[in-house]
């Protein structure tokens, strides 16, 4: 469904990813794990267009897509959850899921029923849909976050982070609807820096240093990995 070749992204001269290539295939959960500064969000933002590669391709369901906007890419399939639950905090819960459906637009029957998939999945922000997303709790943000990026109908769906500064528990059950929403046919690719709970849920994985896919496998291949269990598993 997705393949990258030796794509290269710059911060001016900086080099941030330096040739990376890996394939996500369709309905699989793929894990990308990394360190701080690794250079997870960079490839996250350099498939959905915010960034542009310097060299390489990265091409969805056969088409090459680096140099689209990130519009079109949106309109392909393809719907990013940005790192630290990037919401319009000024609006209610429900306004930022209809902005999810930006492209669905015009279309209220579809729209609605997205909606109510999300509900589905994340009751409490059905409960919640009148509250302005800048009061919601960390964890409801992150759980909005991914809701929002569902309105778009995505074939697959680029999670950054969604861990982050959230209590275990929280994480837990967040981690639990992802594995859901991968089993309801959406393709997943995560990137985190929790890498047991990452491959909890995984069925395959790379691993990203300094902007280099240094390591992949499948997830029992990798929970067994020497590297692996020492540098991101604590073991
Ligand atoms: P984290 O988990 O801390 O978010 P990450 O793995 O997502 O890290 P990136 O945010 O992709 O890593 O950063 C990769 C490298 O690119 C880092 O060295 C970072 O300092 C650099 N970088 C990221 N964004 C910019 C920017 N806007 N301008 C310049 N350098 C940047």
């Amino acid at each position: 469904m997705l393949k990258l070749q030796d794509v290269e992204t710059y911060y001016g001269t900086a080099q941030a990813l330096k040739g990376i290539s890996l394939e996500v295939e369709e309905g699989r959960l793929i894990a990308i794990l990394g360190a701080n500064g690794a250079g997870k969000t960079t490839l996250l933002r350099t498939i959905s267009g915010l960034n542009e590669p310097k060299r390489g391709t990265i091409e969805f369901e056969g088409r090459r897509i680096n140099g689209l906007n990130p519009d079109d890419i949106v309109k392909l399939g393809i719907s990013h959850c940005p790192e630290g639950r990037k919401l319009f905090p000024q609006m209610t819960v429900y306004k930022n899921l209809l902005l999810g459906a930006y492209i669905r637009r015009g279309d209220p029957k579809e729209i609605k029923e997205m909606m109510e998939g999300v509900f589905d999945l994340f009751p409490i922000l059905k409960e919640r849909q009148q509250q302005l997303a800048g009061t919601l709790s960390g964890g409801e943000q992150q759980m909005l976050v991914i809701g929002r990026g569902l309105m778009s109908k995505p074939k697959l769906l680029l999670l950054d982070e969604p861990s982050l500064g959230i209590a275990p528990l929280v994480v837990a059950r967040i981690f639990e609807v992802i594995r859901d929403i991968n089993q309801r046919g959406t393709t997943i690719l995560l990137v985190e820096q929790n890498a047991s709970i990452a491959l909890s849920i995984a069925d395959y994985g790379y691993v990203l240093e300094t902007g280099e896919i240094i390591l992949s496998g499948d997830t029992r291949q990798l929970l067994s990995d020497e590297k692996v269990k020492e540098a991101y598993l604590g073991l």
